[in-house]
């Protein structure tokens, strides 16, 4: 097989929160496709959708307008927040962080930008060149000159164990002396309100709004990557951005995964202003598509005609303690960490605080013996298993989900 897997599992249809492999074995899927599958698997109104716009017209091209995406742009343009937002659509959440950087440093006409280190943004030239993690980089070469400023992660780090606010002022410390080492411009600071590949791990609520205020008195643009914590995944909000929000939205939102339950949608959502630096209509051949477009519109009627954010938040918020509460004595957990249904489970060598990559490939192993899927992240190599499940998630399937992690860690503990 010319693909790189080790142990292939091949999927052949999901329904709901759960997917069957091709010897008819079930998964209840905890990782959501990489958070991809926001409301359920073969929703049947986003298949309809899908089918009718496909027996119409599949792909008209960024050249033309079509309906859909002049409804999802309306929609979208209105939840972001923004004052008089414009939106282009893109074919991946890489290709929408690519875009928000080339914004970015055309509007200020400078290449150098703020990173949050730990922070993970795609796998594209500039989206590697603002990747605050050596091992997602595949190079260290990037057009962008990146500077990585602390607040992503509270458990390591110089400023590990301080409260919210001597945290938070610390990173604003950080980030000021960051800024007077530059010379010319800062174009923008981008970054991930909760870190996704990172391990789901996130600075005190508030962090960007200090952040935002520094960075207004040079008129540094705030770029939140909103790949993950989109579409209410975080319960509390629809976005990310809104646990900062005292002073305001960011001026460039970049979004993806969830939106299209599965079809390739992305794209940047930020002020016009901004967003008048690319003739971009005709930015990406793929962006904007009416199929895709149309699955995102019924998707996203879904997900609010259902009040999906606020079960994400319940559900979590049960499942969080449940893990909490299920795992403390098992010597392997730091800490279950998350809001909504974005849940990092940290592990570490038994006794001590160190990272423990191996226990999580033995826990994802056991959990998918156990027919759960699960995800990792998190950096050095990945010791935090990630759920991140359909947001329409049932309090007995978090039940399935949980005894069977619980059991899993067990066995790993053991
Ligand atoms: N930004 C963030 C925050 C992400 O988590 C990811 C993907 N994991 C990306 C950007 C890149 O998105 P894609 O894989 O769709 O290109």
């Amino acid at each position: 097989m010319p693909l790189y897997y080790e142990r292939p599992l091949e999927l052949t249809h999901g329904e709901g929160r759960h997917v069957w492999d091709a010897e008819g074995n079930r998964y209840l899927d905890f990782f959501g496709g990489i958070l991809t599958t926001m409301t359920a698997h073969a929703l049947p109104e986003v298949a309809r959708a899908v089918a009718e716009q496909a027996g119409r017209l599949v792909h008209g091209s960024t050249l033309y307008l079509n309906r859909p995406m002049v409804e999802l742009a309306e929609r979208i343009a209105e939840l972001s927040g923004i004052p008089d937002a414009r939106v282009f659509f893109t074919a991946s959440g890489t290709e929408a962080v690519d875009t928000a950087l080339l914004l970015a440093t055309a509007h200020r006409r400078s290449n150098q930008v703020l990173a949050m280190r730990n922070a993970y943004h795609g796998r594209s030239f500039s989206a590697v060149g603002v990747t605050g993690n050596r091992g997602w980089s595949p190079t260290s070469l990037s057009p962008l000159h990146t500077l990585y400023v602390h607040g992503g992660v509270r458990t390591r780090g110089p400023f590990a164990g301080l409260g919210d606010a001597e945290f938070i002022d610390a990173c604003v410390a950080d980030l000021r002396d960051l800024l007077a080492q530059t010379r010319g411009g800062v174009a923008a600071l981008i970054a991930e309100p909760v870190q996704g590949v990172g391990g789901f791990t996130s600075g005190p609520d508030g962090l960007f709004a200090a952040f935002r205020d520094v960075l207004a008195e040079e008129g540094i643009l705030w770029i939140s990557d909103e790949v993950q914590t989109g579409w209410g995944r975080t319960g509390d909000h629809f976005w990310g951005w809104q646990a900062h929000a005292a002073n305001g939205p960011p001026d460039l939102l970049t979004f993806a995964k969830g939106i299209g339950n599965g079809m390739s949608v992305g794209g940047v959502v930020g002020r016009a202003e901004v967003m008048n630096c690319l003739d971009a209509h005709s930015l990406s051949t793929f962006g904007g598509s009416q199929v895709t477009m149309a699955a995102g519109l019924a998707n996203l009627d879904h997900l609010l005609a259902h009040d999906l954010p606020g079960n994400a938040r319940r559900v979590g918020a049960a499942l969080i303690e449940r893990l909490r509460a299920a795992t403390a004595d098992t010597g392997l957990v730091r800490e279950v960490r998350g809001r909504g249904l974005m849940i990092g489970v940290d592990l570490v060598r038994p006794g001590t605080d160190q990272p423990f990559p191996r226990a999580a490939t033995l826990a994802l192993e056991a959990a998918r013996e156990r027919g759960v899927l699960v995800g990792r992240g998190g950096a050095p190599g990945g010791n935090v298993l990630r759920i991140a499940p359909p947001l329409s998630l049932t309090a007995a399937e978090a039940e399935e989900g949980a005894a069977a992690l619980v059991s899993a860690l067990r066995a790993v503990a053991a």
